[in-house]
């Protein structure tokens, strides 16, 4: 007889749920799914809008592994079932959160999940908690005049850039699965007049939770003091257990500077990696200080502090990468204003946000340090080595990934120009090739102080400098190239990309096409340096 095998076990059969924010938090009393204001609730509950033909072509084992899933997707129809938004599992139930913010620095009122639903709270083997949550899957009370939907092209995109982020050691969101849908959805990708169907596709992204400032923004506008402070006591009591320790107003200053923390380390690494996140509105911004909502993300190439890649941001450049630090401030300004009333007085308030520059500097400071391979941050040697550094890298025009990677091999005894070289999009005129000799040799200098007195050695300094300056980041047209060939149908591109950057930090022999700096083809098309909140 053949041995026809056990059928599948079902991969899902292992998923516990306990529900926290449904349960201890107030409902929208209506449940049909119409767009509304919602006022005095913290969510509505929600069904994703089943799809026609989901096909799972991304599964994230690192992920799986946290949710006690199987690592590998066998039994990948049941999977993309569920996480296509076509079957609740018991205990699932699922919600769209109330939310407001402010976006491109104006009051924007109720926006809330239009297109994300909360599926659950999964409770793992560990005891942790993880909410996961589909983008993509249909309308909710909160999707105002849009269709609750998700383009392949955003999606991708997010599946790739948010794992690619947590291997970088960069806080974020994580996500589990990537489904196309089956379904066509129309989008004007530069918002000119072009609409044009793509395939739909649906992210399962998973966090410990997606609370945004805007959460409190919006109870706060609404003045639902009562409610503001049931859902910073919730907020603490689930996600800041370690203070409850404290009582009172000191308990929610000691969070306030807790997500300031937060959002200073979690800034201080996006400018060491390149990162540039692009629509920083208070409603994208992470009570836990992950990087969240993966839309018109761009990776700096050649090094421009003034550089965003989104395109519905181009009059004002509010979001450009050298403004990120400033503008995460202004985002704590705006939950503070929020959270007022739980503490009743200004002036901690105003402190915490004075220390958010100081925060930010410091851990902007080990991290520029690290990038040197230095074992600390000297301002009063360092503060020039950096100036001078920055007017270099902005002299020509110069890949900032290859250039921090490659500054490792250059030797610091017998200085030459060469391993630098290939992070030049044009070779280089003369003055700059002597500018970056002389740089070079304060450089040395520099690291020679620290060797005499017996604190680095240059094989110390290379290993420091490889794990802060990756060799691969999913740089904008690699990320295109993906899309393009997942729009065919084939996603061995993005396969092949996701597990090269797995491990960023590793020369991998044989990939070094996925470190090379931007071809010229990819400078001016839309995906790859231009960007615009089309999703
Ligand atoms: P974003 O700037 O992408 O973070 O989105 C801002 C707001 O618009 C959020 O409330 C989103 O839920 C909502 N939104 C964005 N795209 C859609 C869509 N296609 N359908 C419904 N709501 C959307
Ligand atoms: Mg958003």
């Amino acid at each position: 007889m053949p041995c026809m095998g056990p059928p599948f076990a079902n991969p899902l059969a292992n998923l516990r749920f306990d529900n926290r924010y449904v349960r201890e938090l107030p409902a929208d009393p209506v449940t049909e799914n119409f767009r509304r204001q919602v006022a005095g609730a913290c969510y509505s509950r929600v069904r994703p809008t089943p799809v026609p033909a989901p096909t799972l072509v991304g599964w994230t084992p690192e992920v799986a592994a946290l949710l006690d899933l199987p690592t590998e997707p066998d039994d990948a129809d049941a999977l993309a079932e569920v996480f296509g938004g076509n079957r609740v599992l018991d205990g699932m139930d699922p919600i769209a959160t109330c939310y407001g913010g402010h976006q491109f620095g104006n009051w924007a009122g109720q926006l809330g999940d239009g297109r994300a639903i909360n599926l659950g709270e999964t409770v793992n083997r560990n005891r942790e908690h993880w909410t996961l949550q589909l983008k993509g899957a249909g309308p909710t009370p909160y999707s105002r005049g849009a269709d609750g939907l998700a383009v392949l092209r955003s999606s991708l995109r997010e599946f790739l850039c948010s794992e690619a982020m947590f291997h970088l050691g960069v806080p974020t969101t994580r996500a589990l699965s990537l489904v196309v849908t089956g379904e066509q959805v129309v989008r004007d990708i530069l918002y000119d007049g072009h609409p044009a169907a793509e395939p739909g596709a649906v992210v399962c992204r998973v966090a410990p939770s997606f609370t945004r400032f805007g959460h409190f923004e919006m109870l706060a506008a609404r003045q639902e003091a009562e409610l503001l402070r049931r859902f910073a006591d919730f907020t603490i009591a689930t996600n800041f257990p370690h203070l409850l320790v404290e009582e009172g107003k000191e308990r929610y200053l000691a969070w306030f500077r807790e997500v300031a923390e937060r959002t200073a380390e979690m800034v201080a690494h996006w400018m060491r990696v390149g990162f540039v996140h692009g629509v920083m509105n208070t409603d994208n911004m992470s009570i836990l200080g992950l990087t969240i909502d993966y839309g018109p993300y761009g990776w700096l190439e050649d090094y421009d502090p003034d550089w965003t890649p989104n395109t519905t941001d181009a009059a004002t450049r509010r979001y450009r990468f050298g403004q990120q630090p400033a503008v995460a401030q202004w985002n704590m300004l705006q939950l503070a204003r929020a959270i007022f009333p739980l503490v009743g007085e200004a002036e901690p308030l105003n402190e915490a946000l004075k220390r958010f520059a100081e925060w930010y500097r410091d851990l902007s400071r080990t991290m520029m340090a690290a990038k040197l391979g230095l074992p600390d941050y000297l301002p009063a040697q360092d503060d020039q080595l950096w100036t001078q550094l920055y007017a270099l890298l902005g002299a020509a025009e110069t890949d900032m990934t290859l250039f921090f990677r490659d500054l490792a091999r250059v030797d610091l005894q017998d200085i030459a120009i060469e391993p630098l070289l290939d992070a030049y999009y044009r070779p280089p005129e003369p003055s700059v090739r002597e500018r970056l000799v002389a740089w070079l040799e304060r450089y040395a200098a520099r690291v020679r102080m620290v060797v005499e007195i017996g604190e680095l050695t240059d094989d110390q300094r290379r290993r420091r400098m490889n794990a802060a300056n990756p060799r691969f980041v999913p740089r904008n047209y690699l990320a295109q190239l993906a899309i393009d060939k997942a729009e065919e149908g084939d996603y061995s591109l993005l396969r092949e990309l996701t597990e090269v950057l797995r491990h960023p930090y590793d020369e991998q022999p044989g990939k070094e096409r996925f470190a090379a700096k931007r071809p010229e083809w990819a400078r001016r098309r839309a995906g790859c340096s231009m960007l615009s909140c089309s999703s």
